[in-house]
């Protein structure tokens, strides 16, 4: 089968003629429909973020159809259309049976530690493999198993519920996904914290209140706009000291701030006045769970859940298409992701 794959850091990927993956009794082999080209495929490939083996076939965000089935799989049949979940966890150690397999002891993730989905077919456990609905295009459910997924899972973790209001710090593609997620859990009102005037305006059009940092202290801003108390929830998608400490100013009594961004930057927080005096919460976020992508998966099939056309970009399975799109991802500002659908 063709696949294009990361044979050298640094290097462009290229194209290679590969073995079509043989299954085991657990496994599903699937046709690729779909798979997302990620800003962390950027990383790997500039070896920012460190990969274990080459060459490596990258690619997590993967939506497709089974093609094979394999003894022990009772959930899917041939045919099937279907998403991944892209943790490939034991299912024995002490974080998996709690259902926290982003902790897993030998856990990999798929297109990093495992050949992805930048081929024609891919084989992941049948655990992985989650029932896709017809009114859920290919891309949309291989991009959605990403940061769509992530941006569910720091609601959760930040505990948002109906009523409260929202900060959003950063409106890439986890705050696309987290503005959205928030009003399908009737949120109340929903701040987009960015300095980007192309996405002020399309958060705003999304019914967000835009917080133009580059104007005044966004926290400022958010105190003014409700009237001195804060909000319930703020999620930091940046990765910034800066921004993760206005996300904990901005929080009303007993409000969360969860963090999702990466940095290595340290941050300072007075514990009396900004934390302890308020019981605010600041939570870390990272991945997310198999657990909660049967709701994500019905978010996106009841329409709460968009990418829009425009929002989408499609290539062939082709090393010099895959590469433009990789070097684009370094210095995107929009919100145009790019997916691979290998023509047949
Ligand atoms: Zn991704
Ligand atoms: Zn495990």
């Amino acid at each position: 089968m063709r696949a294009v794959r990361l044979s050298q850091i640094g290097k462009p990927l290229e194209e290679a003629e590969v073995d079509l993956p043989e299954i085991d009794a657990s496994d599903v082999l699937i046709r690729v429909a779909a798979a997302g080209i990620c800003h962390s495929d950027a990383h790997y490939r500039a070896g920012i973020s460190k990969i274990d083996r080459l060459p490596l076939t990258l690619g997590h965000e993967v939506a497709g159809r089974v093609e094979e089935v394999g003894s022990d799989v009772t959930h899917l049949s041939t045919g099937d259309r279907v998403c991944v979940h892209y943790l490939v966890h034991c299912g024995s150690c002490e974080f998996c049976v709690r259902g926290l397999e982003q902790f897993c002891r030998s856990g990999e993730m798929i297109g990093k530690r495992r050949d992805g989905g930048y081929a024609e077919f891919i084989k992941v456990p049948g655990a992985n493999a989650f029932a896709l609905p017809d009114e859920i295009p290919f891309e949309v459910g291989a991009i959605m198993m990403c940061s769509s997924a992530t941006a569910l899972h720091a609601l959760k973790k930040a505990r948002f519920k109906a009523g409260e209001s929202i900060a959003i710090f950063g409106f890439g593609g986890l705050g696309f996904s987290a503005l959205q997620l928030a009003r399908a859990f009737d949120c109340e009102d929903v701040y987009v914290v960015e300095i980007n005037p192309a996405k002020l305006a399309s958060a705003a059009s999304m019914g967000a209140i835009a917080i133009d940092a580059r104007s005044a202290d966004p926290v400022k801003q958010i105190k003014e706009a409700t009237a001195g108390t804060g909000v319930d929830v703020a999620l930091e998608l940046i990765g910034s000291a800066k921004t993760m400490r206005q996300a904990v100013l901005c929080l009303t009594p007993l409000g969360r701030a969860a963090l999702v961004g990466l940095t290595a930057e340290s941050m300072s927080i007075h514990p009396y006045i900004e934390l302890i005096n308020k019981e605010a919460e600041i939570i870390g976020v990272s991945d997310h769970l198999a657990a909660e992508l049967p709701a994500l998966i019905e978010f996106a099939r009841s329409g709460e859940l968009r990418f829009p056309p425009e929002t989408l970009r499609v290539v062939d399975l082709d090393a010099a298409q895959i590469n433009a799109a990789l070097d684009a991802l370094q210095n995107s500002i929009d919100h145009v992701r790019t997916v691979i659908v290998p023509s047949i």
